[in-house]
Protein backbone atom coordinates (compact mmCIF):
# COMPACT_ATOMS: atom_id res chain seq x y z
CA UNK A 1 0.00 0.00 0.00
CA UNK A 2 1.43 2.94 -1.17
CA UNK A 3 2.15 6.01 1.38
CA UNK A 4 -0.78 8.33 -0.60
CA UNK A 5 -3.75 5.13 -0.25
CA UNK A 6 -2.45 4.29 3.32
CA UNK A 7 -2.93 7.77 4.48
CA UNK A 8 -6.23 8.16 2.33
CA UNK A 9 -7.52 4.91 4.60
CA UNK A 10 -6.41 5.87 7.45
CA UNK A 11 -8.89 8.90 7.19
CA UNK A 12 -11.43 6.81 5.97
CA UNK A 13 -10.95 4.99 9.00
CA UNK A 14 -11.03 7.62 11.35
CA UNK A 15 -13.97 9.37 10.04
CA UNK A 16 -15.87 6.25 10.30
CA UNK A 17 -14.92 5.86 14.08
CA UNK A 18 -15.70 9.52 14.38
CA UNK A 19 -19.48 8.81 13.02
CA UNK A 20 -19.98 5.76 14.70
CA UNK A 21 -18.22 6.03 18.01
CA UNK A 22 -18.33 9.79 18.98
CA UNK A 23 -19.45 11.02 22.01
CA UNK A 24 -23.19 11.74 20.73
CA UNK A 25 -23.17 7.73 20.04
CA UNK A 26 -21.85 6.86 23.83
CA UNK A 27 -23.97 6.58 26.73
CA UNK A 28 -23.71 9.15 29.29
CA UNK A 29 -23.12 6.74 32.21
CA UNK A 30 -20.89 3.88 30.82
CA UNK A 31 -19.78 5.09 27.34
CA UNK A 32 -20.74 1.93 25.82
CA UNK A 33 -21.93 2.14 22.10
CA UNK A 34 -25.69 3.66 21.53
CA UNK A 35 -27.16 3.90 18.27
CA UNK A 36 -28.27 7.16 17.00
CA UNK A 37 -30.52 9.21 19.02
CA UNK A 38 -30.15 6.95 22.59
CA UNK A 39 -28.54 8.73 25.42
CA UNK A 40 -27.96 5.44 27.49
CA UNK A 41 -27.44 2.16 27.02
CA UNK A 42 -30.00 -0.67 27.83
CA UNK A 43 -27.52 -1.73 30.76
CA UNK A 44 -27.97 1.60 31.97
CA UNK A 45 -31.44 2.12 31.43
CA UNK A 46 -32.39 -0.64 33.63
CA UNK A 47 -30.14 -0.24 36.27
CA UNK A 48 -30.35 2.98 37.31
CA UNK A 49 -33.81 3.75 35.58
CA UNK A 50 -35.49 1.04 36.65
CA UNK A 51 -38.83 0.86 34.60
CA UNK A 52 -39.60 -2.27 36.61
CA UNK A 53 -40.09 -0.38 39.89
CA UNK A 54 -43.10 1.65 40.40
CA UNK A 55 -42.44 5.27 42.13
CA UNK A 56 -44.62 6.41 45.23
CA UNK A 57 -47.72 7.95 43.77
CA UNK A 58 -46.74 11.18 46.69
CA UNK A 59 -43.23 11.37 47.10
CA UNK A 60 -41.78 9.50 43.86
CA UNK A 61 -39.23 7.35 45.38
CA UNK A 62 -38.77 3.65 43.66
CA UNK A 63 -40.92 1.17 44.97
CA UNK A 64 -41.35 -2.47 44.16
CA UNK A 65 -43.89 -3.07 41.70
CA UNK A 66 -46.66 -4.60 43.96
CA UNK A 67 -46.71 -1.46 45.62
CA UNK A 68 -48.11 2.45 45.02
CA UNK A 69 -47.32 4.21 47.98
CA UNK A 70 -44.12 3.85 50.47
CA UNK A 71 -44.42 3.45 53.82
CA UNK A 72 -43.91 7.09 54.90
CA UNK A 73 -46.91 8.34 52.62
CA UNK A 74 -49.12 5.61 54.06
CA UNK A 75 -48.45 6.67 56.89
CA UNK A 76 -48.77 10.20 56.87
CA UNK A 77 -45.39 10.90 56.18
CA UNK A 78 -45.26 11.97 52.86
CA UNK A 79 -44.69 15.68 51.43
CA UNK A 80 -47.97 17.50 52.18
CA UNK A 81 -47.62 20.23 49.52
CA UNK A 82 -47.36 18.46 46.41
CA UNK A 83 -50.06 16.69 44.29
CA UNK A 84 -47.40 14.16 43.40
CA UNK A 85 -43.77 13.50 42.91
CA UNK A 86 -41.75 11.64 40.28
CA UNK A 87 -37.90 10.71 39.87
CA UNK A 88 -36.55 9.38 36.68
CA UNK A 89 -33.73 7.30 38.12
CA UNK A 90 -32.48 5.29 41.14
CA UNK A 91 -29.62 7.53 43.25
CA UNK A 92 -26.85 5.30 42.62
CA UNK A 93 -23.88 4.22 40.83
CA UNK A 94 -23.43 6.12 37.99
CA UNK A 95 -26.04 8.01 37.90
CA UNK A 96 -25.03 9.39 41.37
CA UNK A 97 -22.15 9.67 39.97
CA UNK A 98 -23.16 12.08 36.69
CA UNK A 99 -25.59 14.05 38.57
CA UNK A 100 -22.79 15.17 41.18
CA UNK A 101 -20.63 15.59 38.52
CA UNK A 102 -22.76 18.56 37.50
CA UNK A 103 -23.57 19.67 40.76
CA UNK A 104 -20.72 19.99 42.67
CA UNK A 105 -17.58 19.65 39.59
CA UNK A 106 -19.55 22.68 37.92
CA UNK A 107 -20.59 20.76 34.85
CA UNK A 108 -23.71 21.91 33.78
CA UNK A 109 -23.31 21.01 30.07
CA UNK A 110 -23.39 17.12 30.83
CA UNK A 111 -26.90 17.95 31.06
CA UNK A 112 -27.62 18.90 27.20
CA UNK A 113 -28.20 15.19 26.36
CA UNK A 114 -31.26 14.84 28.85
CA UNK A 115 -33.54 16.96 27.08
CA UNK A 116 -35.24 14.91 25.16
CA UNK A 117 -35.86 11.64 27.61
CA UNK A 118 -36.37 13.54 30.27
CA UNK A 119 -38.83 15.58 28.55
CA UNK A 120 -40.72 12.23 27.33
CA UNK A 121 -40.40 10.66 31.03
CA UNK A 122 -42.07 13.79 32.73
CA UNK A 123 -45.03 14.24 30.10
CA UNK A 124 -45.47 10.09 30.32
CA UNK A 125 -46.19 10.57 34.42
CA UNK A 126 -46.83 14.10 35.29
CA UNK A 127 -50.00 16.51 33.59
CA UNK A 128 -48.46 19.43 31.62
CA UNK A 129 -48.21 21.83 33.28
CA UNK A 130 -49.02 25.57 32.98
CA UNK A 131 -45.48 26.50 34.38
CA UNK A 132 -42.45 25.06 35.06
CA UNK A 133 -40.47 26.10 38.41
CA UNK A 134 -36.97 25.65 39.25
CA UNK A 135 -36.07 25.10 43.15
CA UNK A 136 -33.55 28.32 43.44
CA UNK A 137 -30.45 28.72 45.08
CA UNK A 138 -29.56 30.65 47.35
CA UNK A 139 -27.42 33.71 46.13
CA UNK A 140 -24.30 33.02 47.87
CA UNK A 141 -24.46 29.44 46.73
CA UNK A 142 -25.54 30.55 43.33
CA UNK A 143 -22.26 32.80 43.79
CA UNK A 144 -19.91 29.97 44.57
CA UNK A 145 -21.09 27.13 41.85
CA UNK A 146 -22.10 29.72 39.32
CA UNK A 147 -25.18 27.84 38.05
CA UNK A 148 -28.36 26.59 40.25
CA UNK A 149 -28.40 22.65 38.41
CA UNK A 150 -32.59 22.77 38.92
CA UNK A 151 -32.61 25.56 37.13
CA UNK A 152 -30.62 24.12 33.93
CA UNK A 153 -32.91 21.37 34.19
CA UNK A 154 -35.84 23.37 34.17
CA UNK A 155 -34.45 25.37 31.54
CA UNK A 156 -34.20 21.81 29.20
CA UNK A 157 -37.65 21.15 29.70
CA UNK A 158 -38.81 24.48 28.43
CA UNK A 159 -36.96 23.99 25.56
CA UNK A 160 -37.91 20.46 24.96
CA UNK A 161 -41.52 21.00 26.03
CA UNK A 162 -41.92 24.99 25.08
CA UNK A 163 -43.48 25.18 28.69
CA UNK A 164 -42.85 28.52 30.59
CA UNK A 165 -40.22 29.08 33.38
CA UNK A 166 -41.73 30.84 35.80
CA UNK A 167 -38.72 32.41 38.06
CA UNK A 168 -40.74 33.92 41.36
CA UNK A 169 -39.58 31.52 43.98
CA UNK A 170 -36.36 32.01 45.56
CA UNK A 171 -34.64 31.14 48.36
CA UNK A 172 -34.15 34.04 50.61
CA UNK A 173 -31.85 32.52 53.31
CA UNK A 174 -28.98 30.11 53.35
CA UNK A 175 -29.67 26.53 54.63
CA UNK A 176 -27.30 25.85 57.10
CA UNK A 177 -25.59 22.07 56.78
CA UNK A 178 -28.11 19.46 57.89
CA UNK A 179 -25.65 16.99 59.29
CA UNK A 180 -25.77 16.72 62.87
CA UNK A 181 -29.38 18.57 63.76
CA UNK A 182 -31.61 17.45 65.55
CA UNK A 183 -35.18 16.54 63.94
CA UNK A 184 -35.97 19.82 65.31
CA UNK A 185 -33.66 21.48 64.75
CA UNK A 186 -33.37 20.41 60.79
CA UNK A 187 -36.84 21.60 60.41
CA UNK A 188 -36.46 24.76 62.15
CA UNK A 189 -33.50 25.31 59.53
CA UNK A 190 -36.21 25.12 56.66
CA UNK A 191 -38.63 27.40 57.92
CA UNK A 192 -39.21 30.25 56.01
CA UNK A 193 -35.83 29.77 53.17
CA UNK A 194 -38.32 30.06 50.35
CA UNK A 195 -40.39 32.88 49.63
CA UNK A 196 -42.04 34.64 46.61
CA UNK A 197 -40.57 37.23 45.27
CA UNK A 198 -42.12 38.39 42.34
CA UNK A 199 -44.03 41.29 40.83
CA UNK A 200 -47.72 41.51 40.79
CA UNK A 201 -47.99 40.04 37.09
CA UNK A 202 -45.61 37.96 37.91
CA UNK A 203 -47.88 36.37 41.16
CA UNK A 204 -51.23 37.05 38.91
CA UNK A 205 -49.68 34.29 36.51
CA UNK A 206 -49.35 31.75 38.65
CA UNK A 207 -52.79 31.83 40.62
CA UNK A 208 -54.66 28.65 39.92
CA UNK A 209 -52.17 27.32 37.51
CA UNK A 210 -50.64 23.91 37.51
CA UNK A 211 -46.63 23.75 38.15
CA UNK A 212 -43.86 21.65 37.61
CA UNK A 213 -41.26 22.12 40.46
CA UNK A 214 -38.17 20.80 39.44
CA UNK A 215 -34.99 19.53 41.36
CA UNK A 216 -31.91 17.35 40.94
CA UNK A 217 -32.81 14.85 43.97
CA UNK A 218 -35.53 14.09 46.75
CA UNK A 219 -34.12 12.17 49.78
CA UNK A 220 -36.36 13.33 52.12
CA UNK A 221 -38.69 15.20 50.14
CA UNK A 222 -38.66 18.05 52.65
CA UNK A 223 -37.02 20.89 50.24
CA UNK A 224 -39.84 19.83 47.70
CA UNK A 225 -42.55 20.01 50.09
CA UNK A 226 -41.57 23.59 51.97
CA UNK A 227 -41.28 25.11 47.82
CA UNK A 228 -44.78 23.62 47.25
CA UNK A 229 -46.46 24.74 50.57
CA UNK A 230 -44.99 28.33 49.56
CA UNK A 231 -46.18 28.21 45.58
CA UNK A 232 -49.67 27.04 47.03
CA UNK A 233 -49.94 30.30 49.22
CA UNK A 234 -48.81 31.87 46.55
CA UNK A 235 -51.72 31.04 44.08
CA UNK A 236 -50.48 27.38 42.49
CA UNK A 237 -53.39 25.40 42.37
CA UNK A 238 -51.49 22.16 42.14
CA UNK A 239 -47.59 21.82 42.25
CA UNK A 240 -45.88 18.34 40.70
CA UNK A 241 -42.39 17.36 41.50
CA UNK A 242 -39.90 16.01 39.25
CA UNK A 243 -36.49 15.33 40.07
CA UNK A 244 -33.48 13.13 38.21
CA UNK A 245 -33.24 10.72 41.31
CA UNK A 246 -34.40 9.51 44.25
CA UNK A 247 -33.51 6.66 46.63
CA UNK A 248 -35.66 3.15 46.85
CA UNK A 249 -38.04 3.28 49.50
CA UNK A 250 -35.75 0.88 51.89
CA UNK A 251 -33.77 3.01 54.37
CA UNK A 252 -35.47 6.17 53.59
CA UNK A 253 -35.35 8.88 56.58
CA UNK A 254 -38.84 10.00 58.09
CA UNK A 255 -37.74 13.42 58.34
CA UNK A 256 -41.39 15.13 56.61
CA UNK A 257 -42.10 18.27 58.46
CA UNK A 258 -44.88 21.05 58.53
CA UNK A 259 -43.51 24.59 58.68
CA UNK A 260 -44.25 28.17 57.79
CA UNK A 261 -44.06 30.10 54.57
CA UNK A 262 -43.84 33.52 53.56
CA UNK A 263 -44.72 34.60 50.50
CA UNK A 264 -43.55 38.39 49.53
CA UNK A 265 -44.64 40.54 46.18
CA UNK A 266 -42.71 43.31 44.73
CA UNK A 267 -40.74 43.84 41.59
CA UNK A 268 -38.00 43.83 43.99
CA UNK A 269 -36.56 41.89 46.92
CA UNK A 270 -35.53 44.78 48.82
CA UNK A 271 -38.87 46.72 47.58
CA UNK A 272 -41.18 43.54 48.71
CA UNK A 273 -43.82 43.38 50.87
CA UNK A 274 -44.57 40.28 53.08
CA UNK A 275 -48.24 39.37 52.84
CA UNK A 276 -48.46 35.90 54.68
ZN1 LIG B 1 -24.44 2.67 29.77
ZN1 LIG C 1 -43.88 8.19 49.28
Amino acid sequence: MSGSIFSLWQDIKDLARSLLYDKESACLLCETHVSGGQVFCDDCKQTYFRPDLNRCSHCGKLLESQHTECEDCVAGRGPKGMEQAVAWGHYTGAWREFIQNVKFKSQPYLLKQLGPPLGDFALRHLPPPHWIVPVPLHDERLGERGFNQAAAMASLLHWELGIPLWEGLHRVQPTAPQVGLSRKERLHNLESVFQIVSSSRGLKQIQGARVWLIDDVTTTGATLEHCAKVLKRGGAAQVYGLVLAAGLEKGQKKDYSASEFGVIIGSDRRESVTIF
